[in-house]
C-alpha cells in the first residue's frame, strides 16, 4: 500500500560543465497516513526530495514509482494530472489570491471543474473541516496567519490528494497556532489516510512525525530514528 516509493535515487543538476549530485542513491517510501518528517542543513538535498516526491520532477538515476508505476514513464502532462489527483502542496508563505475570499481560494484549483456546485460543496465542507466555516466570506488580509494557512491546507485539499508536501508549514506561526496545524494534519491521516510529508528546522514539529528522514550533502544520514528513509516497518 506503499504511495510512492524511491529506490536508489540519484538527482543531479546540470550547471554548464558542472555537475551537482544533490541525492546520491536514496531509498524512501510514503504510505499511506504517515507523517514523515524531512530534515536536514541547508543544501542537502530536502527541496530536491520534495520536488520529486510532489511529482515535479523526475530522477537521473534509480527509479520513483507512484502506486508501483515507474514515473519516468509518464508523460510531462500525465505526470501533471498524477500530481494533480495525488499530491497537495503547502508552502510557508500561503500564495492565497488576495482578491479571493477564503472560498474562493480552496475553489481555485478546480476553477474549470465542470461541476462547480459540487466544487463549493466540497471547498465548504473542506473550510468547515479546518475550523473556518464562519470565515468563507473573507478575504486573506481579514484573516490571522494561521487562519491563512488553515485556508491553504483546505486548498491544498480540494481533489482529495493521498499526499499533503509541506515546506516549513508552521514557519511564520506562533506556537499555538502552530500546534493546531499540526492536530490538523493528525485529524487528516487519522481520518482520511493522508500521509503528511514536511520539511522543516524546527524539532518540535520533526518531533512529532513519525518518521524523521535527516539529509546530510545529498544521503540519508542514519541517525538513530526508527526506520529514517526505509520506509519499512
Ligand atoms: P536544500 O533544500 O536541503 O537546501 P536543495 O535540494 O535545494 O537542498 O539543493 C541540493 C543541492 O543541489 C545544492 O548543492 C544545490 O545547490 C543544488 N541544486 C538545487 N537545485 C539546483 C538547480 N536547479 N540547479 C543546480 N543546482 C541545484
Ligand atoms: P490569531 O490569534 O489566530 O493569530 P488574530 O489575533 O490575528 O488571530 O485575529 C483574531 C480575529 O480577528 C480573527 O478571527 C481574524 O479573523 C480577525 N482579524 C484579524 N486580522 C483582521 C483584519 N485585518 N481584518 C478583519 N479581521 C481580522
Amino acid at each position: 500500500d506503499v504511495v510512492i516509493r524511491g529506490e536508489n535515487v540519484i538527482k543531479e543538476y546540470q550547471t554548464g560543465t558542472q555537475t551537482v549530485r544533490a541525492l546520491k542513491g536514496i531509498d524512501f517510501g510514503i504510505r499511506p497516513s504517515d507523517f514523515v518528517a524531512i530534515v536536514g542543513p541547508s543544501g542537502s538535498g530536502k527541496s530536491t526530495l520534495l520536488n520529486l516526491l510532489g511529482l515535479l520532477d523526475v530522477p537521473t538515476e534509480g527509479t520513483v514509482r507512484l502506486r508501483g508505476t515507474d514515473v519516468s514513464t509518464f508523460s510531462d502532462s500525465d505526470r501533471t494530472t498524477k500530481r494533480k489527483h495525488t499530491i497537495g502542496f503547502i508552502f510557508q508563505s500561503f500564495y492565497l489570491i488576495p482578491t479571493l475570499t477564503a472560498l474562493e481560494n480552496v475553489e481555485m484549483p478546480r476553477m474549470l471543474d465542470k461541476t462547480p456546485v459540487k466544487t463549493r460543496e466540497r471547498a465548504t465542507d473542506l473550510l468547515q473541516r479546518v475550523g473556518l466555516g464562519d470565515r468563507l466570506d473573507h478575504y486573506p488580509d481579514e484573516l490571522s496567519g494561521g487562519q491563512k494557512q488553515r485556508v491553504a491546507i483546505a486548498r491544498s485539499l480540494i481533489n482529495d490528494p493521498a499526499i499533503l508536501l509541506a515546506d516549513e508549514p508552521t514557519g511564520n506561526l506562533d506556537r499555538d497556532t502552530g500546534d493546531q496545524i499540526l492536530a490538523l494534519f493528525d485529524e487528516l491521516r487519522a481520518e482520511e489516510d493522508v500521509a503528511v510529508v514536511t520539511v522543516t528546522h524546527d524539532s518540535y514539529v520533526a518531533d512529532r512525525a513519525d518518521r524523521v528522514v535527516n539529509l546530510v550533502d545529498g544521503d540519508v544520514k542514519n541517525d538513530g530514528e526508527p526506520a529514517s528513509g526505509e520506509g519499512d516497518h
